[in-house]
């Protein structure tokens, strides 16, 4: 659990990869852009979370 990754993706470039969980930089790693990243979640997990999951178009 504790090097567990997550995914992430650039809303940029939309390049995806992964990272550590403990990963806090939050730099595409293809277009070197900063505040662009953000965690790739999956339907079930925006329901789990009612505050992201009101910012998802659905
Ligand atoms: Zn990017």
């Amino acid at each position: 659990m504790i090097d567990a990754k997550l995914r992430f993706v650039c809303e940029a470039c939309n390049y995806k990869f992964q990272r550590q969980k403990t990963w806090r930089e939050r730099i595409c790693p293809f277009c070197g852009k900063h505040g662009t990243v953000h965690e790739e979640r999956s339907v079930a997990d925006l329901l789990d979370d009612p505050e992201l999951g009101t910012c998802v178009p659905l």
